[in-house]
């Protein structure tokens, strides 16, 4: 008896401690989305942002109006890579579960090594570092690499190395990544999906994509180009990652935010 009420005990107390975990009242709310525009930044090969005018003013009926076409690449600006972006068979951007979209988030900062090594890869050491410091990285984090770069952006020569478009243009990329074993680190954590203020999860001078590799083929998505991440905690907000569900896609424009509790 004792224990049977023991046990409701922490079992109110374990749904209180999830409910308020998951309440949105009071703290702040951080976008972490770069806006689309012809400023947007793209792979050098990709297609850019373009945007049209449909209508936009006074109509003969009295009422103002506004309507706008767009085409754009999947992969440019702020975007989800969706697991078949790199992995045959693997998830599209349409069955990427919300479930992984959706959830704790951990911010890894390694500003301060990128500053001296613009090529930089996060490897399994940051993130052995960062959880001795903040505790283990828990099942379904989206975890988010903060380089600091996000502040360069949209500057595409000090973004990326080179504001060039076309395929000479890829060889002259430099910015920091993730490392194939980091991701593989990461991949072992059981995370829900990754992202980077970079233009990819792999670093500028890439030539085999292995970060994407190693996470796509588990089905685990990137999230790129996030927006500056300098007012998140190492722990304890909520990210909020909602890409445009294209059907079959292999990634596509996403919104991203955060949510802070108040301390
Ligand atoms: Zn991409």
């Amino acid at each position: 008896m004792i224990l049977a009420s023991f046990g409701v005990a922490v079992l109110s107390a374990v749904l209180a401690m999830s409910a308020a975990a998951q309440s949105f009242a009071g703290g702040k709310w951080i976008d972490l989305t770069h806006p689309f525009d012809s400023d947007t930044i793209y792979w050098p090969t990709a297609k850019t942002f373009e945007k049209q005018t449909v209508f936009e003013g006074r109509t003969p009926g009295g009422y103002f109006y506004s309507a706008y076409n767009f085409c754009s690449a999947e992969h440019g600006g702020t975007h989800m890579d969706a697991p078949v972006h790199f992995a045959e068979g693997a998830l599209p951007a349409d069955r990427v579960p919300v479930s992984q979209l959706i959830g704790p988030g951990v911010v890894i900062d390694v500003a301060d090594r990128v500053a001296t090594d613009v090529d930089y890869l996060v490897g399994p050491a940051d993130i052995e570092q960062h959880e001795k410091a903040h505790g283990r990285i828990p099942r379904g984090a989206i975890v988010l690499l903060r380089t600091g770069r996000a502040t360069l952006y949209p500057d595409a020569e000090k973004y990326m190395g080179t504001a060039e478009r076309g395929e000479q243009a890829v060889a002259k990329l430099h910015f920091p990544g993730l490392s194939k074993e980091g991701a593989e680190t990461l991949v072992a954590r059981g995370i829900g999906a990754v992202g980077i203020d970079t233009p990819s999860i792999d670093h500028g001078p890439s030539k085999d994509f292995a970060a994407h590799v190693a996470l796509m083929t588990h089905n685990i998505p990137a999230l790129e180009n996030i927006a500056d991440m300098s007012e998140l905690p190492p722990r304890g907000s909520t990210i909020i990652a909602l890409p445009m569900k294209i059907k079959g896609g292999s990634g596509g424009p996403l919104r991203i935010v955060a949510h802070v509790p108040s301390p």
